[in-house]
């Protein structure tokens, strides 16, 4: 589909963007904190809601069957949107954070041992970072960081000289939040690989922008949130390798995972429900599908072109202003764009921005130790979706000029 031409009809399929702020009409610059949903998401919400609630896996009347058979519908788009070999490995979670937890719990308890090595670039997300640290302290495994050049790339040759044999997890973002640098994933992979490390690639900016391929990409396991693609919130997905995941132990215990229950024993179920306690988030899990299937209609190759467009334009506009740095010019980006106005704290910045209707990010976008690396506490970030548009961005720029004119 042509996104440039189709662009009204676009926008129009996303009630939020029609509102006001302060009343300016809203201009929503803040899709990597997260997305706005199409209708066709509100709408299957509303629907289940409405006529379709019953719990999954539990019950034989009607309603609970449509229910389990939607549900795992989603499992099997979720399949074929990272070209997984199987539906079961992909498992439900609560979010990117939340599959991060999972991983770093359960592979930490099968695989790393005191002395081992986890390898972090210094752009991931605190949740790509804590997790770690936390099963790192239990383990005796230690956090290794890859360092980033001035540009914001991951340094390939650090990187090669911090691979080793005590290397057991590389846990890297695809597209960091902050600075919008794609990473090199499928190099990475294959260096990991080539000491015996196992992948985690963070896919939390990347998987509504560009196409993914598990398979082609041979990470071992890949996370995502729903809501980072005009999905709902409060769920995510790790997608693992069905052979390690066989291995780790369970993660939460409850309803779903079990196998057989007694006071002396429990066994698990098979995947992916080993991993699934409790019971999920139904209604967000059916409407995902509609958020899959509305962004394979635009095309992932359209949205990354359209995206890419917004982001250039926005960049060199946003250079013509004096006192602007940008943070994070790697040779490939996403499009996000993160910047300090010398002189100007970047709350202010958003506080003026938000008076005229416009939505940015400050602070420190959960990466603190990336913007100390950069001398900054604070920046201010810009974040691109296909329904964005270049007048949106003259709106921006000439907000941001009025911000400055004020403060400075
Ligand atoms: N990783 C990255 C790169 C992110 O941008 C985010 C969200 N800002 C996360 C992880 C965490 O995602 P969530 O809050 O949906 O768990």
């Amino acid at each position: 589909m042509n996104l440039e031409q189709n662009i009204k009809k676009i926008r129009a399929d996303f009630p939020q963007l029609g509102i006001s702020i302060n009343n300016h009409p809203l201009v929503y610059l803040d899709n990597a904190a997260t997305t706005l949903k199409p209708k066709v998401v509100i709408d299957a919400i509303t629907h289940y809601y409405s006529f379709e609630v019953a719990n999954v896996h539990r019950g034989i009347h009607t309603l609970s069957e449509v229910g389990t058979r939607h549900f795992e519908e989603t499992r099997v788009a979720v399949q074929h949107l990272l070209n997984a070999r199987e539906a079961y490995e992909v498992i439900y979670t609560k979010g990117t954070t939340d599959s991060v937890n999972l991983l770093a719990q359960c592979f930490g308890k099968k695989f790393l041992k005191p002395g081992d090595e986890i390898l972090l670039s210094l752009m991931e997300h605190h949740s790509n970072i804590v997790p770690w640290q936390m099963i790192a302290e239990v383990t005796g495994a230690k956090v290794v960081v890859i360092p980033i050049n001035a540009a914001g790339e991951i340094d390939l040759v650090e990187y090669k000289k911090l691979l080793n044999s005590k290397t057991k997890m590389v846990s890297i973002t695809h597209v960091s939040n902050t600075l919008g640098t794609v990473n090199p994933v499928n190099e990475m992979i294959t260096l990991a690989h080539s000491v015996g490390a196992k992948v985690c690639i963070d896919a939390a900016q990347s998987i509504a922008h560009m196409k993914i391929d598990v398979q082609a990409m041979d990470c071992d396991f890949l996370i995502f949130s729903a809501h980072k693609m005009y999905g709902p919130d409060g769920l995510g997905f790790l997608y693992g390798k069905e052979d390690l995941l066989n291995e780790m132990p369970p993660f939460e215990g409850g309803g779903s995972m079990i196998s057989e229950v007694t006071f002396e024993k429990t066994t698990y179920n098979v995947l992916p429900n080993k991993f699934e306690a409790g019971t999920p988030a139904i209604s967000g899990i059916i409407a995902f599908k509609k958020a899959i299937e509305y962004v394979l209609e635009l095309g992932l190759d359209n949205i990354k072109t359209r995206e890419l467009e917004l982001l250039d334009y926005a960049t060199s506009e946003i250079k013509k202003i004096s006192g602007i740095r940008i943070i994070g010019e790697a040779k490939e980006k996403s499009g996000v764009l993160s910047f300090v106005l010398e002189g100007a704290h970047p709350h202010d910045l958003g506080t003026l921005l938000d008076k005229q209707g416009i939505a940015i990010r400050t602070g420190h976008h959960c990466t603190q130790p990336l913007l100390k690396h950069y001398q900054c506490s604070a920046a201010a970030r810009a974040s691109f979706a296909f329904y964005n548009t270049k007048e949106e961005i003259d709106i921006f720029i000439a907000g941001l000029k009025k911000a400055r004119d004020f403060l400075l």
